[in-house]
């Protein structure tokens, strides 16, 4: 193990799922450790200082979301959720404590290396966006100093609001963002019980910005939770 390779902690009480795991992510070069509960998972991630951690939801001592906060008391690093399937609403309160992505059980493991590749790209690029004002991902180019949008170096016109509820994407890109995130940051916390506006704008971004508004390639729905501005 050289020091370059990324650090990784696993926050899982099953011992079937944490070992195999641990197994995995050690012959993909990440170096792992591991916690059994959620306290324990809290004092491994701070003395660590793990590239990211996968955290499983359901815990023998403490709601994940509880460690989410904790861990986001002192740092932005990436967390991964994974959670069972019937756990919806769970789910969302863990993305709304902060986590940036998340993966139902039974998961694919090379769903979960991709996820966590997009994690670890974020954490080192977070920085660059902001130095260089220019975002782009697939055929869509947003220079936020100008506040210029382009597809395929056309330039698009876009209401305040749609370059508004962009710029929220952009800001959180790769992330899975809640209804009531978005809700929020594009029209303030009065606004979160109005999901449809967010649908309304959500369709007309799509309908500037995306080939086939109807198979977005990269203002991508989350079912059941909300979107991600695929990076
Ligand atoms: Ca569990």
């Amino acid at each position: 193990m050289t020091k370059s390779n990324p650090t990784l902690i696993v926050i899982e009480d099953d011992p079937s799922i944490r070992g195999f795991l641990r197994t995995s992510l050690t012959a993909q070069h990440f170096q792992v450790f591991e916690a059994k509960t959620g306290k324990q998972g809290i004092i491994e991630a701070s003395v660590r200082k793990p590239d990211l951690v996968i955290l499983d939801l359901g815990l023998p001592d403490m709601e994940g979301v509880e460690v989410i906060k904790a861990i986001r008391s002192w740092s932005a690093l990436p967390i991964i959720i994974l959670s069972a399937r019937s756990h919806e609403q769970q789910k969302i309160e863990a993305l709304d404590a902060g986590a940036d992505d998340y993966l139902s059980k039974p998961f694919s493991f090379g769903e979960l290396l991709a996820r966590i590749r997009v994690g670890l790209r974020h954490a080192l690029r977070s920085g660059e966006a902001l130095a260089t004002e220019v975002f782009q991902t697939g055929p869509l180019k947003v220079d936020l100093h100008h506040r210029i949008v382009y597809v395929n170096d056309a330039e698009v016109h876009l209401t305040p609001i749609q370059y508004r509820l962009l710029c929220v994407m952009i800001k959180h890109a790769g992330k899975v963002l809640t209804q009531q995130h978005i809700l929020k940051e594009v029209w303030g916390p009065s606004y979160q019980e109005n999901a449809h506006y967010l649908r309304i704008y959500m369709s007309q971004l799509r309908q500037k910005l995306e080939h086939d508004p109807s198979q977005p390639k990269f203002l991508l729905t989350e079912s059941g939770v909300g979107y991600r501005l695929k990076v």
